[in-house]
């Protein structure tokens, strides 16, 4: 790092990067070792107190990994890291993540190059200098020629409007930004809201402590059984032992002709089986738990509509099955297709409505009028707590960008350039915001893949591509308009062979009111590396490249 002047820069410029990067989760740490490999000088910063991102903020009871099994949540980079992170359980806690980041950032020695506490305010690109100034809360003021937004999928909480939510006398917490000293419920009347994955991992926690649970349900949710239990010795050296192998099969992507995009499914036709051999499936991925439910099932489960409601109808029998009274039951029962929503996986979540403290309200047939100073009122009544959990999720996908508000070529900021469609190519860059690269942004396949590896190879295509313009004396990159809109084509066609687009979900950001409704992800799973590795190989083909200004031109020589 230099300190060099930039002539169209504003004096206020302190520090000048290669790169910086917003946000320290499971992203930014690794784009930060990745870029610093490359003898960049990179800076990152982060709002929270430390490091970890999601990890660090989604901290209350029951928080644990709902995908797939440890250590298949993890950094696939560094055969040592593998080898020496044990992880415990099957489904690792919060706090078992956290750690792990921690000694990721530790052993990789990343802390000297991320400012905790020190949220990005603003970012703006100057085009005669064809670099980004970055301004944070704490008053810095530095440039860089590339900006990397790590900024999250699921991090910007959403809090939901309710009237006099303001002047209720209880304790407030949302799930997504839980206070780090722990909190008691204990003799507590506390009323949840949501019941989405978050809703579902802390209910039961809370029931066990509470003096009463008030759940206030607006859209309920199928879940399975998560099935966490420690992770044997034997089973963590049978990964570590075929490692590549095992990486491999997470890069796979399905053939062609695969009836589901992301994933080949169990290999089995459903319609070649009678509906009992369909049924003993169902009841053998029920038993095992796990997202086995999701990947071990049909290919079909997510495309074809007679499969998924027969799957829908099995999952809505556990539920009559597990909980005792009929009423209850029925007003769990989900009416969306099953997996076009997150799949959830619980510890017990429909079993905590057999207990005597807990009360499930349907905000559809009873819905909440106003917060009062002690309590929830409905349409029906008042219901008196002590406090409030909102499990009410986040402003999913985009949020956090929008949160950042960029400015790009021309003074544009993202929430035009967004207004009512999150234009990008690749997800991986916006027209008119050159050197800006997203980590899991709006097009990839981010939440629908395993989020640490989707990071270190959505990093790695973004080193190959800062490699190219270094070679050729290139000084700054954007996407063209024409190669959005064909990508936005791509992934809608993808999106649309799925039940996926058919159910209100954060996916389409119908979480949030008056977000555009648009199904974001790229349902391409493990095909999307695939896809941009090409475009690259292509000579980055719908990619425009400006050469070197020499105001702008890299502090990479001078810095390194
Ligand atoms: P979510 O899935 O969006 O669920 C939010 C819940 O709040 C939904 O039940 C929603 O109802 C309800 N809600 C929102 N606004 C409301 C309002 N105004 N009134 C009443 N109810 C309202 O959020 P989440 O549970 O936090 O999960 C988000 C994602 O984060 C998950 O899908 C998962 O990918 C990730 N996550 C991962 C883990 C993990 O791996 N450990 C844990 C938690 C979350 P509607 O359905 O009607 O909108």
């Amino acid at each position: 790092m230099t300190s060099t002047t930039h002539p169209q820069q504003t004096d206020a410029v302190t520090e000048h990067y290669d790169a910086v990067v917003v946000g320290a989760g499971v992203s930014g740490m690794y784009a930060l070792l990745h870029l610093r490999g490359m003898g960049l000088s990179v800076r990152t910063y982060d709002g929270a107190p430390r490091i970890g991102g999601t990890w660090w903020y989604n901290r209350y009871p029951g928080a644990r990994v709902d995908g797939p099994s440890a250590p298949l949540y993890g950094y696939t980079f560094s055969d040592e890291l593998v080898k020496e992170w044990d992880w415990t359980e099957t489904q690792s806690s919060q706090p078992e993540v956290l750690s792990y980041l921690d000694h990721f950032a530790d052993r990789f020695d990343l802390r000297r190059d991320i400012e905790l506490d020190t949220r990005v305010d603003d970012a703006r690109y100057d085009e005669a200098t064809q670099r980004w100034t970055i301004e944070t809360g704490t008053g810095r003021c530095v440039s860089a020629a590339f900006l990397i937004c790590a900024v999250g999928a699921l991090s910007t909480p959403n809090t939901p409007d309710i009237h006099g939510i303001d002047d209720f006398g209880g304790r407030c917490l949302h799930t997504g930004h839980w206070p780090e000293e722990p909190v008691s419920f204990e003799g507590k009347r506390v009323g949840v809201i949501g019941t989405g994955s978050s809703g579902i991992q802390v209910i039961p926690e809370i029931a066990k402590e509470a003096a009463h649970v008030t759940v206030f349900q607006r859209t309920p949710q199928y879940t399975v059984p998560a099935r966490n239990r420690p992770l044997k010795a034997e089973e963590l050296a049978l990964v570590r032992d075929n490692w590549e192998m095992v990486k491999a099969g997470m890069m796979a992507p399905p053939a062609a002709d695969a009836a589901l995009p992301m994933a080949p499914g169990n290999g089995r036709s459903p319609f070649e089986e009678t509906p009992e051999q369909r049924h003993a499936l169902y009841q053998e991925l029920w038993e095992q738990g796990t997202l086995a439910f999701v990947y071990g099932n049909y290919a079909e489960l997510l495309v074809n509509e007679e499969i998924n409601r027969e799957v829908c109808a099995f999952l809505q029998g556990k539920i009559r099955e597990i909980v005792d009274d009929p009423d209850t039951a029925e007003k769990l029962i989900p009416d969306h297709f099953y997996g076009t929503k997150r799949p959830i996986l619980d510890s017990g979540y429909y079993e905590t409505y057999n207990r005597d403290n807990v009360t499930l309200v349907d905000l559809r047939e009873d819905p909440i009028e106003e917060m009062t100073r002690a309590g929830v009122r409905t349409v029906m009544g008042e219901h008196p707590i002590d406090m409030l959990v909102l499990a009410t999720g986040f402003d999913a996908i985009s949020g956090s960008m929008l949160r950042l508000d960029p400015m790009g070529r021309g003074g544009i900021r993202l929430k035009e350039k967004w207004e009512s469609r999150y234009h990008n190519y690749l997800g991986l860059m916006i027209s008119d915001f050159p050197n800006l690269f997203m980590i899991h942004g709006p097009g990839t396949p981010g939440v629908l893949y395993l989020m640490p590896l989707g990071a270190e190879l959505e990093t790695e295509w973004i080193a190959n591509c800062l490699r190219h313009m270094s070679e050729r004396g290139l000084g700054a990159v954007e996407p063209t308009h024409e190669a959005e809109l064909a990508w936005d084509e791509e992934v809608s066609a993808l999106a649309e062979k799925t039940l996926f687009p058919r159910t209100d979900s954060w996916y389409t950001g119908a979480n949030i009111p008056g977000k555009p409704r648009h199904f974001s992800v790229h349902v391409g799973g493990p095909a999307y590396f695939h896809r941009i590795a090409e475009i690259a190989e292509q000579g980055y083909e719908g990619f425009a490249f400006a050469p070197a200004t020499s105001v702008g031109s890299n502090d990479r020589e001078e810095d390194s």
